[in-house]
């Protein structure tokens, strides 16, 4: 790969369709954006180029491959010196299932297994080939240089008491029931940034990663791997999230779908899009408006008290399992980044374990900050760190490439 190659890296939701071109080497941004309401009325692309924005409506209903179709006649087309230096493309994948947890160059068997996959990731697969299938008709000479990266690869090195499910082990066996584990691209950027932070090696660090977005999760790394995960058989486990309800008992679905004759579309509705701080509120899923209204709303309160209990009963049980032996607890993700009250309320519940907030730190860190939150003399550090998983795509992809 020439020093000024770049990669195009892609990530598709069901609606949307997340593009970055970044430099590997340098590490630089060169153009990113987001086209959202694909398939609605409202289908609507934005980039920032040169620290520019610039907004655009797409025809009605458009599709994943329109909007590639518009990046690359539209927006590189002005640019033909970016377009000209793209060499690969890298894909953010939902799902890898157990078959893949490394970074893979994709070729027709491999999208066939990803197709295989979509029954345990039926909200995100499907949505990644779209993503793969329209970047291989809008850039038809770099089809053989379109490489997956997995959301669930970090986790590969779960062992099996943490990845099993006290069910019959057949449901294992037969059909790959088991936690999965996801946000796997973000916790190994995060682990992979406190090591040069702490100046160690990655295969020494001991920490606990939160991820906390829209969706949020929490790992505990031990020697630089994955050893236990919030998310599970599918993203709904583990923390509150925005609309997801995290860890519920599940003989309570039993007695819903019962008692409101639920269908399975309507099930995974609840749990998926009408639960977690969106459910407790009954207002917002977005933190922002939590932190703006838990003083007067009683019911934003309680949603901030829970996320709030859960978060630090996760952080202490994989304190736990790291036996306190901890480099650092790192926040992440647009809560994680930005929120100084989550971070606060979090670090206060945990001057046990040897944690003691710096809160003039803790201030400081946002918009993109990176910094210590605890004071020097803290047994313990927290750090924020902000997340950037397209760029460990990017490098991945660039490795796995090669020169052109
Ligand atoms: P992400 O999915 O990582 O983009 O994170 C989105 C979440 O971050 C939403 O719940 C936002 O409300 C939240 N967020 C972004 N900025 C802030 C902020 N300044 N304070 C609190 N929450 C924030």
């Amino acid at each position: 790969m020439s020093n000024s190659s770049t990669i195009l890296v892609i990530n598709c939701g069901s609606s949307s369709l997340k593009f970055s071109i970044i430099h590997p080497q340098t590490e630089e941004t060169l153009l990113s954006g987001l086209a959202e309401c694909l398939g609605l009325t409202e289908a609507k692309i934005s980039w920032k180029y040169q620290g520019e924005k610039y907004h655009h409506a797409l025809a009605p209903k458009a599709t994943h491959t329109d909007a590639l179709h518009f990046v690359t006649t539209m927006i590189l087309s002005q640019h033909p010196e970016l377009k000209a230096h793209i060499h690969a493309i890298g894909h953010r994948v939902t799902h890898g299932g157990e078959k893949y947890s490394q970074p893979t160059r994709l070729n027709e068997q491999v999208i066939a297994d990803l197709a295989t996959l979509f029954e345990l990731a039926p909200l995100h697969n499907p949505a990644n080939v779209m993503g793969i299938r329209a970047a291989q008709q809008a850039f038809p000479h770099l089809a053989e240089n379109n490489v997956a990266v997995f959301d669930t690869g970090f986790h590969a090195t779960l062992p099996a008491h943490a990845y099993l499910y006290p069910l019959p082990m057949r449901f294992y066996e037969e059909y790959g029931v088991r936690r999965y584990g996801f946000h796997g691209i973000s916790h190994y950027y995060i682990a992979t940034k406190t090591a040069e932070y702490l100046g160690k090696p990655r295969s020494a660090l001991n920490m606990i990663s939160c991820h906390l977005g829209n969706g949020a999760s929490i790992t505990a790394i031990k020697n630089g791997e994955s050893i236990d995960t919030s998310m599970g058989f599918t993203p709904c486990e583990g923390l509150v999230m925005g609309t997801r309800c995290g860890d519920i008992d599940p003989a309570l679905l039993i007695y819903l779908k019962q008692k409101l004759n639920l269908t399975t579309e309507q099930t995974s509705d609840l749990i998926n899009k009408q639960s977690g701080l969106l459910g407790l509120s009954e207002q917002s899923s977005d933190f922002r408006y939590i932190t703006e209204n838990y003083e007067k709303d009683e019911k934003c309160r309680l949603a901030l008290e829970v996320y709030i209990h859960r978060l630090v009963k996760y952080i202490g049980a994989y304190a736990m399992l790291l036996d306190n032996q901890l480099d650092a607890i790192v926040f992440t993700g647009g809560i994680g980044e930005n929120s100084e009250l989550v971070r606060r309320l979090v670090l206060e519940k945990l001057t046990i374990l040897g944690f003691e907030l710096d809160q003039e730190r803790n201030l400081n860190a946002r918009f993109g900050n990176s910094g210590k939150i605890t004071t020097d003399k803290a047994h313990h550090s927290a750090y924020v760190i902000p997340t950037n998983e397209e760029l460990v795509i990017a490098k991945y992809t660039a490795e796995l490439v090669g020169s052109k």
